[in-house]
């Protein structure tokens, strides 16, 4: 599960790169409509990472998990090897890059 943590950590820290270069260029540039207060996207990235910490803990955590017939438990011991259902959803999202591993689609 670390590589899909690390997977995550990369795309979050992408996204929130992106929103203060996007968030700077508009102040340098001006926009008076611009309603100022932080973004979406970087509130977004900190509740996400937030999650991610959650799901760090290296003797693993009770979360959501699929069987191979997509039934879901809830409550289950996920081993810090396994990827639960939650970190599987925050991840699709970026299932169009090319390190996007389909063993992690939920
Ligand atoms: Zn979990």
């Amino acid at each position: 599960m670390d590589e899909l943590i690390n997977f995550l950590r990369a795309c979050l820290d992408e996204a929130a790169d992106r929103e203060t270069r996007r968030f700077k260029d508009t102040w340098r540039y001006g926009d008076p409509c611009l309603e100022l207060g932080e973004p979406f996207t970087l509130t977004d990235v900190e509740a996400k990472r937030r999650i991610l910490a959650l799901h760090s803990y290296p003797t693993g955590h009770s979360c959501s998990i699929t069987d191979d017939t997509g039934h879901v438990l809830n409550y289950a011991d996920v081993a810090p090897d396994d990827a639960c259902t939650t970190l599987r959803l925050l991840a699709l999202p970026y299932a169009s890059r090319s390190d996007y591993r389909e063993e992690w689609r939920p």
